[in-house]
């Protein structure tokens, strides 16, 4: 039993957004996933629960005429990593909330939950920084689109209004024609864990496949919010895919762009070497989706004869974790386990499931 004291169930954003402004003491529910942990933890008990789990109007993923996905916040995430739409033309999105949790919860948490409840955890968060997403939301004033860049506003802080809902995000065509992506999430086990890092890298190519026209850079808990590093992508741009000094400098900006902290999950300086390692790993990963050569072979991908698909087998990775450029690493976890964080990732990229051949392909 939760301790509530009522439930409304709203028959539309609009009558979520009045019950909600009628009530300054009641919490907004969709999934429910994070709401009622806190609700058993005892923090919040006692208060309303306005509900927009049932609201059709917010769920789905829809490919506008114009080219632009229109994200439901109220879509799961088996939903999201379901949609052909997503899996031709974002596979990067579906793969990272694949991530999330376990099954169950991928089947009721949202998309709209995971951005709005402000953590910087959120594995669709730093994929949604590199997608430029914004979000759109509907309050007693009506309408307005916040960048997500704009959103967060510190640790479980967003600017969303207390009566305000989020009816979907917008990723716009110019942030997925061309591009391509791969977020790496670290855990510490493969399901029911939450990042102790999260990295997400997308990039456009130049039409010879040589040099990096564009790059979009993001992490999750490597600051108090969700963060998008514009000194690393400054650096980037126009350089040769291959070029090694140029990835090095670019993890190098990307370290100033950042402010992890110590908690009983890693250490600040273990997620400062995260932080480094999996920003190499998705670029290169990014590069070669995008059909480019990358600045190889790093840290496991380095050894001859492994493919970057055999980073989903523990094993495979952790047999390289002792080659030459992982010894330089301070902890060789890193090496050992980053690859089994994103198994399902890897498990469809080794089928072919993640290609599509749509405009991200
Ligand atoms: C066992 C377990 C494992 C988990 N593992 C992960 C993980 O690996 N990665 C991860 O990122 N998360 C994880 N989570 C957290 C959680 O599942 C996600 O954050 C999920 O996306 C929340 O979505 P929801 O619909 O359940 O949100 P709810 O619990 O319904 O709401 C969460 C917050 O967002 C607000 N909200 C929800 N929808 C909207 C909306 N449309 N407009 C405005 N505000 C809204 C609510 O008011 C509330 O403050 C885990 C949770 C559990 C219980």
């Amino acid at each position: 039993m939760f301790d509530i004291e009522s439930i409304y169930e709203a028959k539309s954003v609009g009558d979520a957004v009045r019950a909600l402004n009628e009530r300054p003491d009641a919490e907004l529910i969709s999934g429910g996933t994070d709401v009622l942990i806190r609700l058993r933890a005892g923090k919040g008990a006692g208060r309303p629960l306005v509900s927009i789990h049932e609201l059709s109007e917010i769920k789905g993923v829809e490919l506008q005429e114009n080219g632009d996905i229109r994200i439901g916040a109220g879509t799961t995430f088996v939903k999201i990593t379901n949609s052909p739409v997503i899996q031709q033309y974002i596979p990067m999105l579906g793969e990272a909330v694949d991530t999330v949790g376990g099954p169950q919860i991928r089947s009721m948490g949202t998309i709209g939950g995971n951005i709005c409840n402000g953590a910087t955890s959120a594995d669709s968060a730093s994929t949604m920084f590199t997608l430029e997403a914004e979000i759109v939301l509907e309050g007693p004033e009506g309408e307005r689109v916040v960048p997500i860049s704009e959103f967060y506003i510190g640790p479980g802080q967003t600017v969303r209004q207390h009566a305000e809902v989020c009816k979907y995000f917008l990723i716009r065509r110019d942030s997925i024609d061309g591009w391509h992506g791969r977020y790496i999430k670290y855990g510490k086990r493969k399901a029911m864990e939450i990042a102790t890092l999260g990295c997400a890298v997308r990039v456009k190519l130049s039409s010879d496949k040589k040099l990096i026209e564009d790059v979009r850079l993001a992490y999750g808990v490597a600051a108090p919010t969700p963060v998008r590093c514009h000194k690393a992508e400054a650096i980037l741009r126009g350089r040769r895919t291959d070029d090694e000094m140029a990835v090095e400098e670019f993890v190098k900006a990307a370290l100033t762009e950042v402010n992890p902290r110590s908690s009983w999950r890693a250490s600040k300086e273990f997620r400062l070497q995260l932080i480094a390692e999996l920003a190499r790993r998705a670029l290169a990963d990014a590069v070669r989706l995008a059909g480019g050569k990358a600045a190889d072979e790093i840290a496991c991908w380095r050894s001859g004869s492994l493919a970057e698909s055999d980073m989903a087998d523990d094993t495979s990775c952790k047999a390289t974790a002792d080659s030459a450029s992982c010894d330089s690493m301070a902890d060789k976890e890193v090496c050992a386990k980053t690859g089994s964080a994103s198994t399902d990732a890897n498990r469809r990229s080794r089928t072919g499931e993640e290609e599509g051949g749509g405009r991200d392909a």
